[in-house]
Formats: structure tokens, C-alpha cells, sequence
């Protein structure tokens, strides 16, 4: 079975990963162009290094107030058609990459908006992030322990012991305390646990610090039970050597985004006459964005002006971005 399912199923993935010191991505997506993007990479990153299968999660996020990745999955912006559709995408491309154990996780979660979601058939789901991180402890340890109660026989459960920052945000966080981190584990039950350990969510650059001094006093006290968020906040070097800091599983979704981002505008500025005409070019350089000297005067291009030219320069670009965390996190 490429898809992954069942506590005990999804458990032994997260052993075998550790008995060869693998930290695994656990990505997000919000389109089909970075689904199959995300399957893609680690499919032929298991084919080039010899690897029967290797393990890779695809995530999405539902009614999470930062990014609601079900919605943006559909141009209905209705978020159980997003869910639907992201299930039944996976479930179909799995049959294109057995070579990939796939597993599936619902991030951030909300105790209250995704309450109804969170108590229906999780059943495509490996995991799930329980986010009650804004409430303050006792009620979010309360909160968890009884969903653990209620799902934990099911899937694996992730919960955050503390909020990471939003970069957009005034708000600071502190860096999460080991003692606090180790009661919120024994008290919630969870199997994983989300610490802030400097990374931020939705950076728009990579100059952070990754504490991995904080890590690995968790890791003393929890074991290799600890998932970073917010990695796209930091250099890949600093978090080449995540699972020696005790970390199990590993969240990204903003550096996919960003990160692609520039390619598609690079091409579509350096193509703008193959893409949208010479009418265009001629504007873009009557208003002074572009200069005479790039003035081309082609006409409109079918290999440029489509919707599959634009997804397969982003595609192309998450490829190598996931490839990117492979080749760190895969050794
Ligand atoms: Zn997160």
C-alpha cells in the first residue's frame, strides 16, 4: 500500500526512518502542481540513490486562519471540496509512484474551527496536528489529552506545547522549555510534540536562528519526538543535522512558494511578448518597466502563454526545492 494508514502502519514508517537517522518532510500543499511536485522528487530521488521506497508526508491545512491550504485547493474556495480533491489526487498519483510511501497529515488543525473535521472519519489521514497552541497551557493540555482519548487509538497525534511565531506578526514566543515540553507529552499523551525552537511560519527570508542547543535538551528529555515548523525561516545548513537534535518530522510549505515564486517572474518578464503579446511589450516599455533595448516583438506562443507553461516552471522549481531537503534530511 503506498498510502499509509493506521497508527500501527504509520508508527513502524517512523521507526525504520529512524533506525537510518531520517528526518521526514512533511510538506504541505495548496495545488496539484505542488502534490505531484512533492511525489515526483521523492520519487526519483528514491530511483537515484537506490532506495526501494522512501517515506514522504504531503500535508494541508484546513481552517487555519494563516493559511487555509483546503480552500486554496479549489477555485470554489469551499474547503471540504479542497479536502476531497487533495485525497483523491494523492490517492490517484499513488498508483503513478509506488516507490514512495505516502503518508498524509491534516496540520494545524483548530480545536475550534476544525472541531467538526477533527471528530469525523480520519481515515485517509497518518496524522494530525491538534492545534490548541492559543490557548493558554492548561486548557490546551486539556484540550489535547481528550482528543488523544477520542483519536489516538486511530493516528498519530502532533501537539504544539507553545505557538510558532508568525512571521507577519508583532508577537514573540519563547523558545520552548524542555520541562515544559516533557509535561505537556506525559499530560497530553500526544506523539509528537511541535516546539518553537526560533523558526517562524511564512518568512519572507532565511536569516533566522534554529536553537538546536533548546532541541536537543528536549530530546533528552522526550527522545526523537520533536516537529519543527517554519524551517523555510532558516538556512538549509542550519538544519542539515535536525535528527541528531531529536527531531522526528518536519513541516515546510513557505519556501515552495517562495522560492518558485522568482522563476515564474523571471521567465514571464524575459518571455512577456511570447507570453502576453508585443501589444503588451510595447506597454510595459511606453510605462517604463521594461527598456526599448528588450523590446523583441514576438507574438504569442502557445508553449508560453498557457497555464501548464507557467505550472511546469513552478513545478520544476518545487521539485528541486524538495529535492533540496532530501538530499539534507535522506543520508
Ligand atoms: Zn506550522
Amino acid at each position: 500500500m503506498p498510502i499509509i494508514t493506521g497508527r500501527k502502519n504509520v508508527l513502524a514508517v517512523y521507526e525504520d526512518a529512524a533506525k537510518k537517522g531520517w528526518v521526514i518532510p512533511c510538506i504541505c500543499s495548496e495545488n496539484l502542481t505542488t502534490t505531484e511536485a512533492i511525489l515526483m522528487a521523492a520519487s526519483e530521488f528514491a530511483a537515484e540513490k537506490g532506495y526501494d521506497r522512501i517515506p514522504i508526508t504531503l500535508a494541508i491545512t484546513n481552517q487555519y486562519d494563516h493559511r487555509s491550504q483546503s480552500v486554496f485547493y479549489t477555485h470554489t474556495r469551499y474547503w471540504a471540496v479542497g479536502l476531497a480533491l487533495f485525497r483523491a489526487s494523492i490517492e490517484i498519483l499513488a498508483e503513478v509512484f509506488p516507490n514512495v510511501d505516502i503518508l498524509i497529515h491534516l496540520d494545524h488543525a483548530q480545536h475550534d474551527t476544525d472541531a467538526d473535521l477533527l471528530d469525523s472519519d480520519l481515515s485517509m489521514f497518518s496524522s494530525v496536528m491538534y492545534d490548541a497552541s492559543t490557548l493558554p497551557m492548561e486548557e490546551n493540555i486539556r484540550k489535547t489529552k481528550a482528543y488523544v482519548e477520542r483519536k489516538g487509538d486511530e493516528l498519530l497525534i502532533e501537539g504544539a506545547c507553545d505557538e510558532i511565531v508568525d512571521a507577519t506578526g508583532e508577537a514573540r514566543c519563547e523558545i520552548t522549555d524542555a520541562d515544559k515540553c516533557e509535561r505537556y507529552m506525559r499530560e497530553t499523551g500526544v506523539d509528537i510534540v511541535v516546539a518553537n525552537l526560533g523558526t517562524e511560519h511564512r518568512a519572507s527570508g532565511q536569516d533566522l536562528h534554529y536553537y538546536y542547543d533548546a532541541a536537543r535538551a528536549i530530546k533528552a528529555k522526550i527522545g526523537p519526538r520533536i516537529c519543527l515548523h517554519g524551517t523555510s525561516s532558516v538556512s538549509n545548513d542550519q538544519i542539515a543535522k535536525l535528527f541528531d537534535d531529536g527531531i522526528c518530522k518536519v513541516n515546510i510549505w513557505t519556501a515552495l512558494e517562495r522560492d518558485s515564486a522568482p522563476a515564474l517572474t523571471e521567465w514571464t518578464v524575459k518571455n512577456v511578448a511570447k507570453c502576453g503579446g508585443a501589444k503588451l511589450e510595447q506597454k510595459l516599455i511606453d510605462e517604463g518597466y521594461l527598456t526599448a533595448s528588450s523590446k523583441t516583438g514576438d507574438k504569442t506562443d502557445l508553449q508560453h502563454f498557457t497555464t501548464a507553461a507557467r505550472q511546469e516552471i513552478v513545478f520544476g522549481e518545487m521539485k528541486k526545492i524538495v529535492r533540496g531537503y532530501l538530499d539534507l534530511w535522506y543520508k
